[in-house]
Parts: structure tokens; C-alpha cells; sequence
């Protein structure tokens, strides 16, 4: 069943908090208020909130906390949190072709239970938006995308579901086996019904519908240019991964005698309703073209670590007005899974080249929060604490032990451990509680991904 938003009448007052809201200016309050109403921000500011509100039926003294926005994930893959541990040791190209044999015997109750997975523990990590990008669809696997959203819609989290794709296996050229891969015909038939059955498009909108093909080493031109026709015709936005390797790099200039900024360039897909993940070997031009576009960046400074393809170039993207947000990436490129850690990540990374300004922790904060936001296209309705958004936000705990000598609060999250999360609130629901999920029993979720991750190492290939 999906968590259902609030009474529209009621009032939560957090009061007594450090408050960083991540508006145009940066406000921030040393000790201020948030007062929700049902499921949207009524209000934000400095010292106590209003004496006179009724309705009030709860009121936190968040003493000793940090209010930040709830952090947007802009890149994923869920069903890959039931083949984390594997291929430890290897760069994209060849851990893919180690995973793509277990990836492809997947169904629908297996990508349920790792669906689950993942969102509890971008939940736990005071993420409250999410985009997965799942594009393996076995003939015999069932409803895959269908079981994802439910699995998410149980736990409560805003949610943009990437119909992804792949129909370039190796007898075209490509990376993945020839039985891992859809047909174009069935892809484009699959991808507009799933708009129609599931796509939101209203301000409040619990769930995004975007259509995502895989890569250009796994998916045709044509594939392509028709997806990016046919969500133009939907006004639904696209995703895919970019400029990831050098190896991909390669590919690209030997297969389309172009590098892969400019080959999406001349397939369409460059734009503002696009966005990538990665984007790691990126020239100026590419950088430039990608400003000029308004095309979006899903960094992931974790998986790209742990593939060692590289360090993307945030603040040069940055300074040229691209929209950059964070990403876990899937877990099997990343075990950890929590998006609240790639704050830190983020910033650690993007200063080893030697400029310790690179990325500051407030501009960590904001990729994960107004950065996704505008990545995703919901930059009006999430990412900042204001009054009249939705009412998506992370409380953190950041007088223990481990926060409570640090001078200043945002430094405790973002260079810091990250902090224990008091209390997240998604839509005006809280859905976690002192760490714990509150909308489903995280050790059942917790054993059940357990059995499938065996299940799935055993079915045979
Ligand atoms: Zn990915």
C-alpha cells in the first residue's frame, strides 16, 4: 500500500533547530522554526514558530539538530542491491560484462525485495526523492517496473521510476550478451505505456515517469533519437549515462567517429529536460555544450571511485552554469547505498586535484538537495526549505558523540560522519524515526534481500 499524505489541516512544529534551508541566498538560522502543514512547508524562520498556530499535533524541540532540505537522488539502479560484493575489483566495462549474466535472470519478486533495499537505505541516509534507473527487462521476468514502484510506494519515498533500456548486445556491437537485450518495437511500446499508467505530472507528485536507454554502448541511434522523440511527445524528461570511462570515450569515437557529448548531440539529447550520469571525461566544449543546453549531471563520486573511471569535473561544470545533483549509482558499484555519505564523498573528491575551495560544504549540501531538484525538473517544488514547498526534510542529530564538537553544523554533515537521522519527513509523513523506518519492518526487508540476492546467485545462467 503507498504511504498517503497527511490531513491537509494538521501542523508539525520543529522549533529550536539549526535550520539550513538551501533558498537562493543561502539562509540559514542558528536556532529557528519549520511549521508543516499537511503535506507542504508553511513556514521557515528565525526563534520560535508563531504562538497562535492550531492544529499542532506534533511540536519536536529539535535542540541540538540540523534541518536541512531531504536530500534528491539523481542516479541508480535498485535491483542491483542483491548483487552488491561482486566484481570487487574491476573497471565498468569489465565488471559489467562479470554481472550482466546474473543481472539478466532478475524477475519481478527479486527486483521487489532489492527495490526495497535500496530505498531503505537512501531513506535512511536522509534522501526523500529518488530516481531509479532500472533497464534490464528479462522476456520471463514479469512486471519489473510495476513491482520497483510498489516496493518504493510501501516505503514512502518521492520517486521518478527511469524506464531504461538496451537493445545493443554484442552481434550489434555492444557490450551486453544478446539474451539481456529488448527489441526497439517492444522498448518504445513498453516505455509510453509505462507514462500512461504511472507518470504524475502535478506539483505534489509522488511518482515521475522518465525514459532512460542504458548507454551508447548498450542501446542503437535509433533507440535513441525515438526515445527522446516519444518523451517529447509525453512531456516526460530522459536520462542515460555519460561520458563515464575513457573506455567509453573510445567506443564512441570508434563506433560514431565522435566523442559521446557530441554524438548525444546528434542523436537530440541535449537539452533541459536531460540528464546524465557521470559525465567524467568531459572536455571544455562538452562542458560548454552542456551549459548552453541546460543539460543536467547526476555526479557520483562513489561508484566512479570505486570503478576508478575517474573524477568528474563539478566545479568547472559549476562555474559554467550547469545543473549538477548527486547520485548513489547502483549498489553494485557503490555497497553502500546511502546517498547522505556522497555529500562527504563529494567534496573529498572534487578536491584532490589540489584546490582546497573545489567544493565547499555548502555547496555539497546544495548538489544533494536544489541540485537534484533541478536535474530532476522539480526544482519549484522540492530541494530548499521555503514556505509552500513540499514538505520533504532531514532532521540530524548533531549533538553526540561523534557531531558535537564540530564548530558549525552544515561541517558536521558534510565533513563529518554522517550524522544519525532523527526524523525525516517525506510529503509531511515521518517515515523515519530515530534511524528507523517507520512504514514497513526494515529487518524483514533486511532478510528477504538476503534470500534474494542467494536466489539469484544460484538460478542458473
Ligand atoms: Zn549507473
Amino acid at each position: 500500500m503507498a504511504v498517503q499524505p497527511p490531513p491537509a489541516d494538521q501542523r508539525i512544529v520543529i522549533e529550536n533547530a539549526a535550520i539550513a534551508t538551501v533558498d537562493a541566498h543561502d539562509t540559514e538560522y542558528a536556532r529557528g522554526h519549520v511549521v508543516v502543514l499537511g503535506n507542504r512547508i508553511e513556514s521557515v524562520g528565525d526563534g520560535p514558530a508563531p504562538g497562535w498556530l492550531d492544529n499542532v499535533v506534533r511540536r519536536i524541540n529539535a535542540e541540538g539538530h540540523l534541518v536541512t532540505p531531504g536530500l534528491v537522488n539523481t542516479h541508480h539502479h535498485f535491483y542491483q542491491w542483491i548483487t552488491r560484493g561482486l566484481a570487487q575489483d574491476n573497471i565498468l566495462f569489465d565488471w559489467l560484462v562479470a554481472l550482466y549474466p546474473t543481472w539478466a535472470r532478475i524477475d519481478d519478486r527479486l527486483v521487489h525485495a532489492a527495490a526495497q533495499g535500496s530505498a531503505a537505505a537512501l531513506l535512511k541516509s536522509g534522501c526523500t526523492t529518488a530516481a531509479d534507473h532500472h533497464y534490464v527487462f528479462p522476456k520471463d521476468g514479469g512486471d519489473i517496473l510495476g513491482a520497483e514502484i510498489e516496493a518504493v510506494q510501501e516505503l514512502g519515498l518521492r520517486f521518478t521510476a527511469l524506464r531504461g533500456s538496451m537493445d545493443r548486445s554484442k552481434k550489434d556491437g555492444g557490450l551486453p550478451p544478446d539474451h539481456a537485450v529488448e527489441e526497439l518495437d517492444a522498448i518504445l511500446a513498453a516505455s509510453e505505456e509505462a507514462v500512461d499508467r504511472y507518470h504524475d505530472a502535478s506539483a505534489d507528485s509522488m511518482l515521475q515517469i522518465a525514459l532512460a536507454p542504458c548507454s551508447p554502448f548498450s542501446v542503437s541511434t535509433r533507440l535513441l533519437r525515438e526515445s527522446a522523440e516519444l518523451a517529447r511527445r509525453k512531456g516526460v524528461r530522459l536520462h542515460t549515462h555519460g561520458s563515464e570511462t575513457a573506455e567509453e570515450e573510445a567506443f564512441c569515437k570508434e563506433l560514431f567517429g565522435m566523442g559521446p557529448t557530441d554524438y548525444f548531440e546528434s542523436v537530440g539529447w541535449l537539452g533541459e529536460d536531460v540528464w546524465m550520469a557521470h559525465c567524467v571525461h568531459m572536455n571544455d566544449s562538452d562542458i560548454a555544450k552542456f551549459a548552453e543546453t541546460g543539460t543536467g549531471v547526476a555526479h557520483c563520486p562513489s561508484s566512479n571511485a570505486r570503478l576508478a573511471a575517474g573524477i568528474a569535473r563539478v566545479p568547472d561544470m559549476l562555474a559554467a552554469g550547469v545543473p549538477v545533483g548527486l547520485g548513489v549509482d547502483g549498489t553494485a558499484s557503490n555497497e553502500s547505498g546511502e546517498l547522505g555519505t556522497e555529500l562527504r564523498n563529494a567534496l573529498l573528491i572534487n578536491r584532490l586535484h589540489g584546490t582546497p575551495t573545489a567544493l565547499t560544504a555548502r555547496q555539497a549540501l546544495r548538489l544533494g538537495t536544489m541540485g537534484g531538484a533541478r536535474v530532476l525538473g522539480r526544482q519549484s517544488e522540492i530541494g530548499s526549505i521555503e514556505a509552500g514547498k513540499l514538505a520533504d526534510l532531514a532532521l540530524w542529530k548533531v549533538d553526540g558523540i561523534m557531531h558535537s564538537s564540530i564548530a558549525d553544523p552544515v561541517a558536521a554533515l558534510a565533513l563529518g560522519a554522517l550524522p544519525p537521522l532523527a526524523l525525516l519527513l517525506v510529503n509531511g509523513n515521518a517515515v523515519v524515526e530515530k534511524g528507523r523506518l517507520t512504514t514497513v519492518n526494515e529487518d524483514r526487508i533486511a532478510q528477504a534481500c538476503a534470500r534474494a540476492a542467494k536466489e539469484l546467485a544460484a538460478r542458473p545462467i
